[in-house]
């Protein structure tokens, strides 16, 4: 692909954009925006960083880089688990950070408008400050709306609320050519036209950068609960989980694990997990507005969870140790990251194939000799499976860690499932984009890519490539 490199010049002109106070060329300055949150560490630096203000300043940026065939990357925070804001053609790298403003909560229509570079954290405190509630909660809260949006973010909460895709009613955004488009509003109806926030979130940012949001409020939740339920085995806590729902109990999280995962967190995290040495887990989290009826249903899944093989039954005593299970579940990345050599896929089947999809899972792990956990939402079937390469050097694990995702991927796909539930394709994935999505849809996928980005110039090489 043939793009005009970032000179001296060109650093001129984008300096005239966006002011000198708003740009970062400096090598040494760059190396924070070379990577992601993407567990195998492959920096790309790129040519210089932009920090536009406003939807204007965007305009121009965009197509000044579209004019001189120059790549554009879009960055949130950085978050992203799959290499989306890693700028691998170099070129620009566009920061949203600044655009960090919430310009309205509307009260009366629950909904609030605000910039893309506004964090999670900022949006949940304003709107709870208020007495609302933006209830989906993607693991983490320094992530962007911006970056939420872009990578269709869902999270532990997806089995009540859905994903980001479910909570955005409107965008804003700017098109390479530098044109700004509206869709959407302040309603949850809308039949005019093709729905192009829809196709926007989950674009990775490879079609236009989104430069404002309107997203759905709730009426917050005043009370929470969240049990720890131990299984003999993980098909009966997977086995337990269609049972809650056919009782009308809508938990708003139902995440699954087994024991390695718990051991690790109880020894490196140092947390104190109630009822330990058990095969596998549930953490249900439930919410509801008095004590008494989150306690009576927190009851009400723990008599449903006996009659599937679970046992015993831990609700908390307090908020305290109800903090406690939760922050262990959010450990989870974090151990398996520092311990070493690791790689993070998060295919996701149908949920009711969970546990015949991670006996599979041990199978590979086995056949390459690499250790693999695994553990995730069994609310939604979305599987985080971490393979690591404890004492191999990075050659032998680089060659095992190849066939093995190569195996995990077909054996995704062979139970119906999605190379990526939640954390994009990027391009740590796009290898792996076929063995799920087949060469129509593709070919459709390129062509809305080609409408939107004649040029190619918006984030290229992420999510496929083009030939
Ligand atoms: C500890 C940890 C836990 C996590 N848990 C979860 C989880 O439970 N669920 C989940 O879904 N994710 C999870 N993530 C991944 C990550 O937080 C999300 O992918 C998040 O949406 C990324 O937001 P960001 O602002 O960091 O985006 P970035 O990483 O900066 O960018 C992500 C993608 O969005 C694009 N982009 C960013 N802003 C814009 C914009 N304004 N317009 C167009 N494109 C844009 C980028 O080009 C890139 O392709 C976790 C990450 C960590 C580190």
């Amino acid at each position: 692909m043939k793009y005009t490199a970032v000179t001296n010049q060109i650093i001129q002109a984008l300096c005239n954009l966006v002011g000198p106070t708003n740009i970062i060329s400096n090598p040494a300055d760059l190396g924070k925006y070379a990577v992601d949150e993407m567990p195998r560490y492959d920096p790309h630096l790129p040519g210089v960083v932009v920090k536009p203000h406003s939807t204007a300043i965007v305009s121009a940026i965009l197509h000044f880089a579209n004019q001189h065939r120059i790549p554009v990357t879009p960055r949130g925070a950085g978050t992203g688990l799959s290499g989306g804001a890693v700028p691998i053609y170099g070129g620009i790298l566009l920061s949203t950070e600044r655009m960090n403003r919430i310009l309205e909560i509307d009260e009366a229509n629950f909904t609030t408008e605000v910039e893309p570079g506004v964090t999670l954290d900022q949006i949940q405190q304003a709107v709870e400050a208020k007495g609302l509630y933006y209830p989906l909660y993607p693991g983490e809260k320094t992530a962007t709306i911006g970056g939420n949006i872009a990578a269709n973010a869902g999270g532990m909460r997806a089995v009540k609320y859905g994903v980001t895709r479910h909570f955005v009613l409107g965008i804003e955004a700017v098109l390479p050519s530098g044109e700004v488009i509206h869709s959407g509003g302040k309603f949850v109806k809308c039949s005019t036209g093709y729905d192009l926030t829809q196709i926007l979130i989950g674009s990775e940012g490879t079609l236009a950068i989104i430069t404002r949001a309107i997203l759905k409020l709730m009426a917050l939740p005043d009370k929470r609960e969240v049990l720890f339920i131990p299984f003999n085995s993980l098909a009966d806590a997977i086995g337990a989980v269609p049972a809650i729902l056919r009782e009308g109990i809508l938990p708003i999280g139902i995440e699954f694990m087994e024991d390695d995962i718990v051991r690790m967190v109880r020894e490196s995290a140092n947390i104190d997990l109630p009822l330990p040495g058990y095969p596998a887990y549930l953490i249900i989290i439930l919410e509801g507005h008095t004590e008494e009826e989150v306690l009576n249903t927190a009851k009400r899944v723990g008599a449903i969870c006996q009659r599937y093989g679970a046992v015993d039954t831990y609700i908390p005593a307090g908020e305290r140790a109800r903090r406690r299970l939760l922050e262990a579940r959010e450990k989870f990345y974090p151990t398996i990251k520092s311990a070493g050599l690791m790689e993070l896929a998060d295919i996701v089947v149908p949920r009711s194939c969970i546990a015949d999809f991670i006996a599979r899972v041990k199978e590979i792990s086995l056949k390459h000799d690499l250790p693999i956990i695994a553990y995730g939402h069994a609310g939604d079937g979305n599987v985080h499976l971490h393979p690591f390469g404890r004492g191999i050097d990075r050659a032998e694990w680089n060659a095992r860690l190849k066939s093995a995702l190569h195996d995990l991927y077909q054996a995704g796909a062979s139970f119906g499932g999605a190379a990526s539930g939640e954390h994009g394709i990027g391009y740590d994935k796009k290898a792996y984009l076929s063995t799920t999505v087949d060469k129509a849809t593709l070919e459709a996928m390129k062509a809305i890519k080609h409408t939107f980005d004649p040029n190619n110039i918006m984030n290229p090489g992420k999510i496929f490539d083009l030939d």
